[in-house]
């Protein structure tokens, strides 16, 4: 007999997503939208509630979140107004949010996204709409009692609600990575989540397969990790399976996820539509989005990460992982594309990128683009490499590093430091002479046969010229010895 648990129930997810939009100023007055400032430095009486003060839209938080909406293929509302969502909460000193409720500026688009397995699948998105940010209640830090810190309050928010077509935890990550990556393309939002500049709230319930109608969701609010996400989704859809199985039924509520012990609890049962008592915003107009507009903002949006993905695997001819790895991050692929434009081959720059100067850099925590070492300098040093004056090894090791401790060029590194490679068939003849005589051990065991030792005695070779042999020459050299010892023998 088939019980509740041997159900293979199907999940299904709609994320909210909210993203802080990367303006000047916050979104109704001109104080600085900022992160980390002292609490409650940037607040005016706008954004404090204050009576008599009055919100002026922020242009610039319409375009980014127009130009984000037109990225998601939406539809653009010709007309739009702002609304009140009333609630009381001691950080939200006006006791109401501006948000948007039955005419949001934008709906009906859709994100592609890519599976983990490497199938594409198009998401739908119900609607973005812009809203403003809440403060923020600070509980520990203060030892002892609880503040509020009011910088945030009034942020631009923009809020992406998506259709309910996500059906595993790791398609729910992929199209929130996807989303990060969108959003951090068009220059909107800087997607900085552990300064909560992108949060996700999950819509989670399951099915039984095959049965069209949606059960019962419940909502767990407020994620700022990708990874947070998916073990949420993960842990409420093993909640929900195991509330059925012992003949429950799922209540509608709104949960919060504790990343540091992976539990889930229950907030309160979820407030519906009515209990805010939405109405329009009486000191905002209505706002009428014209076509020229439109069209302006269509053409502003650049390419997206699917279309760079795609150039850099036709046009450039780099592997899948290279590509991927290139276009994850706009940062990365800027760079990259700076190197190419001072006369750096696709191959190198990317291993350049990706590889040697991540390496180097993530120990130091510093980004590529703000390093203090511009993109026409490292290219000097990739020249230096490609021209056979120093190894690959060197200019990872040893010049990018004092590079970016001293500023100088690469070229002032190499011949302070006296790095310059070994190319010198001679001096390099002599090396491998005494390497070989003082080795015995790994040129028996090629002598019998093992070619790998090859390799170890390549590495004691470069070891004895301090890594600055150029490999290109030492390699010859060695097989041909070798070779030439066994034909002896
Ligand atoms: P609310 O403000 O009540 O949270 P929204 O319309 O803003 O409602 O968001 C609802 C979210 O829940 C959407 O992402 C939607 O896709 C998702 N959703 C709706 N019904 C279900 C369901 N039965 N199971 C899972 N997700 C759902
Ligand atoms: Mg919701
Ligand atoms: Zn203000």
């Amino acid at each position: 007999m088939a019980t509740a648990t041997t159900v293979d129930w199907e999940p299904v997810i709609g994320l909210e997503v909210h993203a802080q939009m990367r303006t000047k100023t916050k979104l109704f007055c001109g104080c600085a939208n900022r992160f980390g400032d002292a609490p409650n430095t940037n607040v005016c009486p706008v954004c404090l509630g204050l009576p008599g003060s009055l919100p002026v839209m922020n242009g610039q938080a319409f375009d980014f979140a127009l130009k984000t909406a037109l990225a998601l293929n939406c539809e653009i509302a010709r007309f739009t107004k702002s609304d009140r969502k009333n609630y009381y909460y001691p950080d939200l000193p006006k006791n109401y949010q501006i948000s948007q409720y039955d005419l949001p500026f934008s709906s009906k688009g859709w994100l592609d996204i890519v599976l983990p397995g490497g199938e594409k699948k198009r998401i739908g998105i119900t609607r973005v709409h812009l809203e403003e940010d809440a403060g923020k209640l600070m509980h520990d830090e203060l030892g002892g009692g609880s503040g509020v810190d009011l910088n945030r309050a009034g942020t631009p928010l923009i809020e992406i609600v998506s259709e309910p077509d996500l059906r595993s935890p790791a398609e729910a990550r992929a199209y929130m990575e996807a989303l990060a990556q969108l959003l951090e393309y068009l220059g909107v939002c800087d997607c900085n989540m552990q300064e909560g500049s992108l949060r996700c709230d999950a819509n989670v319930s399951i099915r039984p397969p095959g049965q069209a109608k949606f059960n019962t969701r419940r909502e767990i609010k407020n994620m700022n990790s990708f990874r947070f996400v998916e073990a949420a989704v993960e842990k409420e859809i093993a909640e929900q399976k195991g509330i059925y199985a012992s003949g429950g039924a799922v209540r509608q509520e709104t949960r919060l996820f504790n990343g540091q012990t992976g539990e889930i609890r229950t907030m309160r049962a979820k407030e519906e539509a009515s209990d805010y008592r939405y109405f329009p915003e009486p000191d905002l107009p209505p706002i009428h989005v014209s076509e020229e507009k439109i069209a302006k903002l269509k053409g502003s949006t650049g390419e997206t990460p699917e279309q760079r993905l795609e150039r850099y695997l036709g046009e450039l001819k780099l592997s899948e992982k290279d590509a991927g790895v290139l276009t994850e991050h706009k940062e990365y692929g800027d760079f990259f594309e700076q190197l190419l434009k001072e006369g750096i081959e696709a191959k190198a720059a990317a291993n350049w990128v990706i590889s040697d100067a991540q390496g180097v850099l993530n120990d130091r925590k510093l980004g590529i683009e703000s390093c203090g070492v511009d993109a026409q300098a490292q290219a000097a040093l990739l020249k230096l490499v490609q021209a056979g004056t120093i190894n690959r090894a060197t200019a990872k090791e040893k010049v990018f590093p004092a590079m970016l401790e001293t500023k100088k060029s690469a070229e002032q590194i190499v011949k302070d430091q006296g790095l310059a490679q070994v190319s010198d068939s001679g001096a390099i003849e002599k090396t491998v002479g005494e390497v070989l005589a003082a080795e015995a051990k790994l040129v028996a065991d090629y002598m019998s046969g093992k070619d790998a030792v090859v390799n170890a005695l390549f590495g004691r070779c470069m070891k004895a010229l301090k890594g600055q042999g150029n490999p290109q020459v030492i390699r010859p050299i060695l097989e041909q010895k070798l070779k030439a010892m066994r034909d002896a023998k």
